[in-house]
């Protein structure tokens, strides 16, 4: 069974003043284990996309199913606690609170669940460990680079242990040595742990890294095609 199943889409804003048709149609599932890239022109829908999936927002008709559950005809209350155990975002603005440490911004979405101080100390260090910061963990965003914050932004979203990853042009703002370091650990997620990616990009180097890669064109799919993906050096 598909993680994530996309049944013809439809998103017009504005309805009733003046429309816009972000997505036309579009249907889509994402497999356990894939590491998928979204692409297309800028306003051809990708960001409305990764919001359905991820059940930020509702279309205005067709559904999403995650793991077989509709999200599409659930009440926001229990939307919240469905995301929160089932998928993990990374924002193209990182998206850190800047008061914290990255150990405590890994911690937060573990202290929502009410898990265990210890437990929840210890998985927040195996996460920085994996994504390269152990020396960094007690340094707040803005003593962090961007390529830095989005490596924690990336240690959060798996702290949950979601089912997959939605992130939104992750290497947007990162320069080009921090977006491959980001990538490598990605693609090492996913090859060893097996972790699901759906991420957005229009660059080509991101794109290049993909295996499977999705192109949207004005708010409909336009091709789908697997690839084999540039792999990481070590
Ligand atoms: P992409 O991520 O590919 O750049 P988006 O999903 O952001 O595309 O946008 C698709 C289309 O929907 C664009 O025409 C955009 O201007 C429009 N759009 C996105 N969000 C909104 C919104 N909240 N209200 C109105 N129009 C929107
Ligand atoms: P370990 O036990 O060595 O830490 P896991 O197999 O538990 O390794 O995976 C590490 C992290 O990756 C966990 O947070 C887990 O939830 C997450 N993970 C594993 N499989 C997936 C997947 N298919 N999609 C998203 N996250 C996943």
């Amino acid at each position: 069974m598909a993680i994530v199943k996309a049944v013809n889409l439809t998103k017009v804003y504005n309805p009733d003043t003046v429309p816009v048709h972000a997505l036309r149609d579009a249907s889509l599932e994402i497999e356990k284990g894939e590491f998928t890239s979204i692409v297309g022109p800028s306003g051809s829908g990708k960001t409305t996309m990764l919001n359905m999936l991820g059940g930020l927002d509702k279309p205005t008709s067709g559904h999403v199913e995650i793991n077989g559950t509709n999200i599409t005809k659930m009440k926001d209350s229990k939307m919240i606690d469905f995301r929160l155990k089932n998928i993990g975002f990374v924002f193209q603005h990182y998206n850190l609170i800047p008061v914290f440490t990255a150990r405590e911004n890994v911690s937060f979405i573990m202290l929502l669940q009410k898990q265990d101080k210890k437990a929840m100390q210890k998985r927040a260090d195996e996460l920085l460990d994996k994504v390269g910061l152990a020396d960094r963990k007690d340094a707040r965003p803005g003593q962090m680079s961007g390529g830095q914050q989005q490596r924690v932004a990336v240690a959060r979203a798996l702290a949950s242990e979601p089912k997959f990853i939605l992130a939104d042009e992750p290497t947007a703002n990162l320069d080009s040595s921090a977006a491959m370091n980001l990538l490598d650990i990605m693609q090492k997620m996913n090859d060893v742990q097996n972790v699901t990616f759906v991420f957005s990009t229009h660059d080509q180097r991101v794109i290049d890294r993909a295996r499977r890669v999705i192109t949207m064109v004005d708010g409909a799919i336009y091709s789908d095609e697997y690839q084999k993906a540039k792999e990481y050096d070590d």
